[in-house]
């Protein structure tokens, strides 16, 4: 008889967001004629810009003709994008950077779940709390995290790193040493950021204990302060010991389009059983065995954010997109909450007020503003008392949820 992954049964139910639907729905059914407006979604709502929209279709009718038909994408990536973005993203900052360490993808979430296939099972984590739960989750069900303790929160073998007011939403060095260390700056929930020199501080960490950063970029469009990194491989002593994460979703609009890309420097290598391992070589490995590349219409896509027309135009949208986190961070603070975020990343974090627990604060919301917005314990321990407001809405709606709160 089969049995099931016992490693995913100890997977607790992901509720927060059926847990919002659920609400939300409720509230609406009793009360048909109020507005909701929510604040509480992570997807971008603006279309793709008009040269993305131009590469498609170019692309498109490439695919019509036999003479420029493409199949199966080559599993890495095709030339074009991954010198573009190697160009653009990496060496145009100073980052040293090679076409063939940039590995085309469909997105962060699926490389932030898989990358940890490339570490040995014994392999102890950190992460951010609170943080985005794919980084946990995908070790978990490979078997790493030990046992989930419902009360906490936590699991036994994972440490966490709290971010939290009091230390500016960027963690401390860890007292116990770990293997991989998940960052992600500008953050998801906190919509925190940190500067260059404390992003160094982590990469000299890494190098002196031995342990790999993967550093998730998916919000480097958002960054507005100089003295924030685009990329960890701005640090210097990066190359030998980190992977970064990029994604197309919130910095180009392409959640329902897909692309991201995985970058892992040649450097990066460890020494085992006498002999010398490349992470890239089994990076690459895993792709060429589970993975048949990005589609050619979406990677020509891609490649359309790298032209000068594309550039102002991804400008504009997260420009548009910021225009709404500073409205809602300023309303806010002006309602007299303490406001967190918004200067460098679409989310705005919020302390509750009266020490509402998350949820409270939800609820209090929902049915006295209608405005829908995240509980912070839904990505952690310490997100609780915080919440969370996205910018990914209309300008008018920002508004409208900001006159509605300051008249609670
Ligand atoms: N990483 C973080 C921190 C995110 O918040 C998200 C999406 O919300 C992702 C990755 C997923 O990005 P993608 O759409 O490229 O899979």
């Amino acid at each position: 008889m089969y049995r099931a992954n016992e490693d995913y049964l100890k997977l607790p139910g992901s509720y927060l967001f059926s847990t919002i639907a659920k609400k939300v729905s409720a509230f609406q059914a009793e009360n048909p004629d109020k507005k909701i407006i929510r604040l509480g979604i992570g997807d971008v709502t603006l279309p793709l810009c008009p040269a993305v929209i131009e590469a498609l279709h170019k692309a498109v009718d490439e695919q019509a003709d036999p003479a420029t038909f493409r199949g199966y994408a080559p599993d890495l990536g095709y030339e074009f994008l991954r010198h573009a973005m190697a160009e653009n993203d990496f060496r145009a900052r100073g980052c040293d950077i090679a076409d063939d360490e940039i590995f085309i993808s469909d997105g962060a979430k699926s490389d932030s779940a898989n990358i940890q296939e490339i570490f040995t099972k014994n392999t102890k984590l950190a992460v951010c709390d609170p943080v985005y739960p794919v980084y946990v989750d995908s070790n978990v069900m490979a078997g790493r995290c030990g046992d989930y303790d419902a009360e906490t929160g936590m699991w036994s073998n994972v440490i966490y790193m709290p971010c939290t007011a009091e230390n500016g939403f960027a963690p401390e060095l860890p007292s116990e040493t770990p293997d991989i260390i998940y960052l992600c700056f500008p953050n998801n929930p906190t919509g925190s950021a940190i500067t260059k020199d404390q992003l160094q501080v982590w990469v000299d960490y890494a190098n002196k204990v031995g342990a790999v950063i993967i550093f998730d970029a998916a919000y480097e469009a958002y960054i507005s302060e100089d003295n924030v990194p685009h990329s960890v491989f701005e640090c210097e002593g990066a190359r030998t010991c980190a992977i970064e994460l990029r994604s197309f979703s919130k910095n180009a609009g392409f959640t329902g389009l897909r692309l991201g890309a995985t970058i892992i420097p040649h450097d990066l290598k460890v020494k085992q059983d006498g002999e010398e391992v490349e992470l890239h070589r089994l990076w690459a490995r895993r792709h060429g065995t589970k993975y048949n590349g990005a589609p050619y219409i979406v990677q020509r896509a891609g490649e359309a954010c790298y032209s000068e027309a594309g550039k102002a135009q991804i400008k504009e949208m997260v420009g548009t997109y910021m225009k709404n986190a500073s409205y809602i961070l300023n309303g806010l603070k002006d309602a007299g909450y303490q406001a967190f975020g918004g200067v460098n990343s679409p989310y705005v974090w919020l302390r509750t007020p009266d020490n509402m627990t998350s949820w409270e604060f939800f609820d209090h919301l929902l049915t006295k503003a209608n405005v829908v917005g995240t509980p912070g314990s839904g990505f952690g321990p310490s997100g609780e008392h915080y919440f969370r407001l996205t910018a990914f809405g209309s300008y008018e709606n920002s508004v409208e949820a900001l006159d509605r709160i300051r008249a609670l």
